[in-house]
């Protein structure tokens, strides 16, 4: 295995969240490829280095794909105002 100063690209899968509780949202998370710890990365924000293990993280020529929502949880309180609206 290369050593930890030797910048590597991050792993990218695509997970899902809860926006707001209720929004199902996919979005692509950053996975340090040494210990596979979720990088707080995005367009704006990438670490220079893994916070769990000091792996250096190179994150040039990453392409960032938006988060897209996919679909809502049914909260039992809203039922009603959604009835009204429809
Ligand atoms: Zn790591």
């Amino acid at each position: 295995m290369l050593p930890k100063w030797v910048a590597r690209k991050p792993l990218t899968e695509m997970r899902i969240y809860l926006k707001y509780g209720f929004a199902r949202t996919r979005y692509q998370a950053c996975l340090c490829p040494r210990c596979h710890q979720i990088l707080n990365a995005g367009p704006n924000y990438q670490p220079k280095y893994c916070a769990q293990c000091g792996q250096r993280i190179d994150f040039r020529g990453m392409t960032w794909i938006d988060d897209e929502t996919i679909g809502y949880e049914r909260r039992s309180n809203d039922e009603q105002i959604e009835d009204r609206v429809v």
